[in-house]
């Protein structure tokens, strides 16, 4: 009999016990937790870390973090990292290089094991930025062996959302606060005149598994109705919608857009949009020797579109402009990104808005391409 969708309840106790239970099973836990003014994901050795009682303000340009009275532990929405930074980090080395006494180099091939995973409060786009990165990653022409070995084996605990962030559009992306694929165990939330408690669902035989060695008690209808209503209040309160036509189609038909002049005189080309976005996986590789030339190292590290030699060919780049620049990472993420990958390159988390220091708004770029466009079929009837 298939254990998936079973619900239970966990309490705060539970929720450290669980946090137990997987360090005992040698799960590496990582989890958001409060560090240098934001909420951050680290490796977590016990549930006690998680920022209980904090939240957020966000804004385009802006994150701050402020007091809750509740106590609630998930009540915050996407932090400046995501789960990308663990699966697809930022530097990873590929190999190295010795000589050896005869003169001929030893190579030594990628790093140590890695670590077993159990990632605490993915939130629902993360979940489908995970699925994204999958398909990019361990499917098709772009093989990332460590990407897969690391995703291989991670346990995925999501929670839902409940109060998402100003800079929030997941809903308008075709997603959602609520978690409905791709994970292990389900939380939601709840903090109510019955008390602080997780309403928990399985969503694999290794969730059913974990949840059995923890202390929980049976889902009761006044828990579930509650999650539910948290939930799709969630729904109703996104800060942010991307407007409702085809992406795919508006990046198609916008290539010579004067937007792109607008966006490309506030764009610093600083590249913070690529590097917390949970989908954006560019890489270039990089060779490093010592000095005596008898050790030699590959690495390989993030890249953006929105760097220079990003698309350095013979001679120089083929975007030497800001506008090529912009109007690259947006048509792809929104419009080519179907063709490759089968799906949009957007899960609508927010962070590229709130990252950008100059506060340069996906939705509002997006909103103005759209009214351009309306613009240009009124005035020449196409
Ligand atoms: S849009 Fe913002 S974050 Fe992205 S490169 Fe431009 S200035 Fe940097
Ligand atoms: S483009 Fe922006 S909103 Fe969309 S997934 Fe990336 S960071 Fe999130």
């Amino acid at each position: 009999m298939s254990v998936t969708g079973t619900t239970a309840v966990l309490d705060r106790g539970g929720l450290g016990a669980l946090v137990r239970v997987l360090v005992a099973r040698g799960r590496t836990v990582v989890g958001p937790t409060v560090r240098d003014g934001a909420i951050v994901l680290a490796v977590l050795d016990s549930a006690e870390r998680l920022p209980y009682g904090w939240g957020v303000e966000l804004e385009a340009g802006r994150y701050r973090l402020r007091r809750r009275a509740d106590g609630a532990a998930f009540a915050h929405s996407a932090g400046p990292q995501s789960w990308k930074n663990f699966l697809h980090p930022s530097r990873e080395k590929l190999w190295s290089a010795d000589r050896s006494a005869d003169g001929t180099p030893v190579v030594t091939g990628a790093s140590a094991e890695a670590p077993s995973y159990a990632f605490l409060g993915v939130r629902p786009c993360d979940l489908r930025a995970i699925a994204i990165q999958d398909r990019v990653l361990t499917g098709g022409a772009h093989r990332d062996g460590g990407y897969q070995e690391r995703r291989r084996g991670a346990f995925l605990i999501a929670a839902e959302c409940t109060e998402p962030g100003a800079t929030c559009f997941c809903v308008s992306m075709g997603g959602g606060p609520g978690a409905d694929a791709g994970f292990d165990l389900a939380l939601t939330e709840v903090v109510d005149d019955a008390g602080h408690r997780f309403l928990v669902r399985v969503g694999s035989e290794a969730g059913a598994e974990v949840l059995a060695d923890v202390p929980h008690r049976e889902a009761d209808d006044g828990t579930r109705d509650a999650a539910v209503a948290a939930v799709r209040e969630a729904v109703d309160g996104m800060g942010r919608a991307m407007p409702p036509v085809s992406l795919r189609r508006l990046m198609g038909e916008s290539l010579d857009a004067e937007r792109w002049d607008d966006v490309a005189a506030r764009c610093l080309t600083c590249g913070n949009c690529t590097m917390v976005c949970p989908t954006c996986f560019c890489t270039t590789t990089e060779e490093v020797t010592d000095l005596t030339g008898d050790h030699a190292e590959r690495w390989q590290r993030w890249d953006s579109c929105f760097d220079l030699d990003f698309s350095h060919v013979h001679g120089g780049p083929v975007r030497a402009s800001v506008r090529s620049r912009y109007r690259q990472w947006l048509t792809h993420k929104l419009g080519t990104w179907h063709d490759q990958f089968d799906s949009s390159g957007c899960v609508g988390c927010g962070r590229c808005v709130v990252w950008c220091p100059v506060g340069i708004d996906i939705t509002e770029e997006v909103r103005a391409l759209h009214d351009e466009a309306e613009a240009r079929t009124k005035e020449t009837g196409r």
